[in-house]
């Protein structure tokens, strides 16, 4: 089957971006082609990162031709590129259709994570995340989705060097909740844990999910990647006010979906998300309340101190409440609870991300 247009196209042309080895297979069959030419373009489109078909030196002159006559290996537009004091650098990239979306990339010492958004904007309205405040709304495609890693490798020069330290892990916090967009979301993952194409291990590959429980198992079952769950209260009154979605699946059948999330061990673990919020979810009782819903299940937890934006109702918690919380994490054998935010200064911290332009220049004036 061959892709859907997307809103990669440049100049009236459709892109490659997108495409399964099948799919190029299938579209070089069709040209009267062998299918291994499929294979050949396909190294080089997420391999190589070839943003010209002349690039391709393995393959005929007339192919080379008819593919830039007939397809675009086009990147979206650079709206924004702007780097934090601490290294973070956020991109704002433009699609062909005119909707905008963010991307963030966090270096550490030993690795770089890519965190990618999988719609614009979210349908979900959690009340303390400034995507859930923005109007235009609409579901990325597998081409826009994994174009945001392909772009952020072209602007960090890191093709040839992907094995390096520079990136190595994706998550999918950016903007909107995947599991909303399951088809072109495992579509993208797909893609990106190729081995013979973008090459990320399932193990550096990391979809966050707000609870939608019935998708779950599927992404364990199909993608086999890292689950992270934006769980923030065990307590179904308090989530029900956060996560609005709660209503639907509340905290006990969130967590028995997780606890039989498929392949979880020690090495494999699930995330816990947890935003500390003042006075709303960081009491001593919520720490509590929080290791006895997870007991027995693989866990790994990120205290997130609540990044605050203007027009929010809420206020990040008192290190002392953070400290006091994470002590009892860690007296119950969680190590290393507390996540640093990073790159506030350009608000690419976690919820921060808000794609509509027109709040942009609100924000930076
Ligand atoms: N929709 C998915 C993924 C995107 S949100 C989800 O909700 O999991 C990525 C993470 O950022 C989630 O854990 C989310 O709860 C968290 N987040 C949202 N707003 C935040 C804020 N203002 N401060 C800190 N973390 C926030
Ligand atoms: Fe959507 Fe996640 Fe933000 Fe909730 S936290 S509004 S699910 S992006």
């Amino acid at each position: 089957m061959i892709p859907e247009p997307d809103g990669l196209e440049r100049g009236g042309k459709p892109t490659l971006i997108g495409y399964t080895k099948e799919e190029l297979c299938t579209l070089f069959e069709g040209w009267g082609m062998k299918p291994y030419v499929g294979r050949i373009v396909y190294g080089w489109l997420y391999g190589k990162g070839m943003i010209d078909f002349d690039e391709m030196t393995n393959v005929s002159k007339d192919l080379r031709g008819r593919l830039s006559e007939n397809y675009s290996v086009g990147r979206p537009e650079v709206v924004k590129d702007l780097c934090s004091c601490d290294g973070t650098r956020k991109w704002l990239f433009r699609l062909a259709c005119g909707s905008t979306v963010e991307t963030v990339y966090i270096p550490e010492e030993d690795r770089g994570t890519l965190c990618v958004s999988s719609q614009v904007g979210c349908t979900l309205n959690c009340s303390f995340c400034h995507t859930g405040t923005q109007r235009l709304k609409r579901n990325l495609t597998a081409a826009e989705i994994v174009v945001q890693v392909m772009a952020a490798r072209d602007m960090l020069g890191c093709w040839e060097r992907r094995d390096g330290r520079f990136l190595t892990n994706i998550v999918l916090m950016g903007m909107g909740e995947p599991l909303y967009n399951v088809k072109h979301v495992f579509g993208a993952v797909k893609l990106m844990t190729d081995g013979t194409g973008l090459g990320f291990s399932k193990r550096k590959v990391t979809l966050s999910t707000s609870g939608v429980v019935p998708m779950i198992g599927e992404v364990g079952r199909e993608l086999d990647v890292k689950l992270a769950v934006s769980l923030h209260s065990a307590r179904n009154e308090v989530r029900n006010e956060l996560v609005p979605l709660n209503k639907k699946y509340p905290v006990e059948e969130l967590i028995e979906a997780c606890r039989n999330y498929p392949g979880l061990s020690n090495a494999k673990r699930i995330t816990w998300e947890y935003v500390m919020i003042k006075g709303v979810n960081d009491s001593e009782e919520d720490a509590h309340a929080l290791v006895r819903v997870i007991r027995g299940i693989p866990s790994k937890i990120n205290l997130i101190p609540y990044n605050s934006w203007s027009g929010s109702a809420y206020e990040r918690s008192d290190e002392a409440a953070i400290d006091r919380f994470a002590k009892i994490l860690l007296r119950a054998g969680y190590a290393s609870p507390v996540r640093r935010p990073r790159g506030e200064d350009i608000m690419a911290a976690c919820g921060q991300l808000n794609s509509d332009v027109s709040q942009q220049v609100v924000m930076s004036a």
